[in-house]
């Protein structure tokens, strides 16, 4: 393959990256960050983060405490469980006291466990120096564009500063941002996978150029995904009857921008509240009502 060593030897035991090893280790989400700093057109509120999340499920919104009990729980009952990651339902930077409670709470109880998270970037500068400390295993930005007008179509706007900013101007804010922070933390060493959502006749043909420009900043994956616009999920209200790509075109787009083959294209967009082998969900079985239930 086309990584270096160092990168090599860090994702071949993780579940999400290596073909390998999903079938032999485990992860979990905890559904700690309820709150958001931006509205994506391809977002519905009421469920999970499409950040990193599969749309249509609600994951059950938990405080840190309830959270690292959980986690301590799956670890016992679930002897290949090596990842953990936060990833909604909002944004996990965007609510970085419950955040870096959890993380803070994980490397002290259960410090053989790997933390990662996934953001849309926006808080991510100022998050870098925290994450750091945290020896977070990763970590994934979702980056649609690099074009503020494209931006201006994916999301309607951003809070910043205490306010509320819109169209172009709000888009270009959160893609400086975004390339901000991923510089920063490939320059401190930490791993940054890229995730872009495939949206026909909006970024389709641009994610080939962000892919070129990510994977130059250091990102070592960038995973295509799809679009999902069915109406359970709420519309895609930028743009009236707005499609989801074709499994055709997201496969040829997947070819052009992921260098590894072999790596992320198993991705399964789990829920935010994933527990398990890859492809499984074994959520039910350790509700909040059943961890209290196990003591
Ligand atoms: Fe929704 Fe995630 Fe976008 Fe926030 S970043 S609006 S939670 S899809
Ligand atoms: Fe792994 Fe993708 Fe599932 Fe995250 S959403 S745990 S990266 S397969």
């Amino acid at each position: 393959g086309h990584l270096p060593d160092h990168i090599r030897s860090k994702v071949q035991d993780h579940p999400c990256y290596s073909e390998e090893a999903h079938h032999y280790f485990a992860r979990m989400h905890v559904a700690v960050a309820p709150a958001c700093n931006i509205q994506c057109n391809y977002c519905n509120r009421k469920y999970d983060c499409s950040n990193e999340s599969r749309p249509g499920v609600v994951s059950e919104v938990m405080s840190p405490e309830q959270a690292v009990k959980k986690t301590l729980a799956v670890a016992a009952a679930i002897p290949q469980m090596t990842v953990l990651g936060i990833a909604g339902p909002g944004d996990p930077l965007a609510n970085p006291e419950r955040t870096f409670e959890t993380f803070r709470r994980l490397s002290e109880e259960a410090p053989d466990i790997k933390l990662c998270v996934s953001t849309n970037g926006l808080s991510l500068p100022q998050s870098v120096d925290e994450l750091a400390k945290h020896n977070i295993d990763h970590v994934t930005i979702t980056i649609n564009t690099v074009d503020p007008e494209i931006g201006a179509k994916i999301y309607p706007w951003i809070f910043w500063e205490n306010k509320r900013i819109f169209g172009v101007e709000g888009a270009k804010i959160l893609i400086e941002q975004q390339q901000k922070g991923l510089e920063m933390l490939t320059s401190r060493g930490i791993l940054v996978k890229v995730n872009s959502v495939m949206i026909p006749g909006v970024n389709d043909e641009h994610l080939k150029e962000v892919s070129k420009i990510v994977k130059a900043k250091g990102a070592f994956l960038h995973n295509v995904m799809p679009l999902i616009a069915e109406a359970e999920h709420g519309t895609y209200y930028g743009i009236m009857g707005q499609r989801e790509p074709t499994p055709l075109e997201l496969e040829a787009l997947q070819d052009s921008c992921s260098g590894d083959m072999s790596m992320m294209r198993h991705c399964r967009q789990c829920r935010a509240d994933a527990v398990g082998l890859l492809g499984e969900d074994r959520g039910e079985e350790f509700t909040l009502d059943k961890i209290d239930e196990m003591e």
